[in-house]
């Protein structure tokens, strides 16, 4: 049984005003039926983790190095997170891969990494809207997955979002067949490399995720949860996808 998790990404959103919402939705949400998560920017981790400390939100990074140390200006370590009270780090996320031009390799050595670290990896893939309208889809995402995730992936240690470039802020979701279609190929491709983990680990979508097409989306299957970036800001439009999560 996957226990459902609804992810939230900050992105470069947040200072400490912010940490009000955080606090609304300790508040609103004390008990919820799925795993929350909030990745707030680098600069609030250890004040968030410390204000959950023993509560049921886990604090999560938005990237890492994939060395534990040493002269990277300006990067963050995986057991950096991990002593600010992170305990997942997304990877991947397609604005990494365009503004700072990641690849997979850099994907999957972070991925190693994070999980030297004790920490889980959300690793995110997904197609251009080029590559979709060439019907690339899932080579696409079956060569991100085949490059990007090392060996020895679990339940525990993995989690796999699927987020359409062309979906990301944009307001526009693919259909559900067509998010059932790719969940369940990401599903299948986790069988086949990781066995009976592959079956245990999470499949999130993300992309346009909003209180308002929540429910159709979790309904979708192989859907494990969401990656949700513009509406994680609000405790209110986060809260109603939590909800809507729990219901599922
Ligand atoms: C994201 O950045 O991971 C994301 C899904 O963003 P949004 O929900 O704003 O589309």
């Amino acid at each position: 049984m996957r226990r459902k998790l609804a992810a939230g990404n900050w992105k470069m959103n947040g200072t400490t005003a912010s940490l009000v919402e955080i606090e609304k939705l300790l508040e609103t949400h004390p008990d919820p039926a799925c795993e929350m998560l909030i990745c707030p920017p680098a600069t609030l981790i250890a004040q968030v983790a410390w204000r959950c400390r023993a509560k049921h939100l886990k604090i999560g990074g938005q990237d890492c190095h994939w060395n534990t140390s040493g002269a990277h200006t300006g990067d963050i370590s995986a057991p950096m997170l991990a002593d600010a009270g992170a305990t997942y780090v997304i990877l991947g996320h397609s604005e990494r891969r365009t503004d700072h031009g990641e690849t997979d390799a850099m994907v999957l050595a972070k991925t190693e990494a994070v999980w030297a670290a004790g920490l889980v990896a959300v690793v995110c893939v997904g197609e251009t809207e080029r590559q979709r309208d060439l019907g690339a889809t899932l080579p696409v995402i079956g060569g991100q997955l085949d490059t990007s995730l090392p060996a020895g992936g679990t339940a525990d240690t993995l989690v796999v979002a699927y987020e359409p470039v062309w979906a990301i802020g944009t307001g526009r979701t693919p259909t559900l067949a067509e998010i059932a279609e790719v969940h369940d190929y990401i599903r299948a491709t986790l069988v086949a490399r990781f066995g009976d983990e592959g079956t245990g680990v999470r499949i999130l979508y993300g992309g346009s995720v909003k209180p308002s097409n929540a429910v159709e989306i979790f309904a979708v299957s192989n859907v494990d949860g969401a990656l949700v970036g513009g509406a994680s800001l609000k405790a209110t439009d986060f809260g109603a996808i939590i909800d809507a999560l729990s219901a599922a």
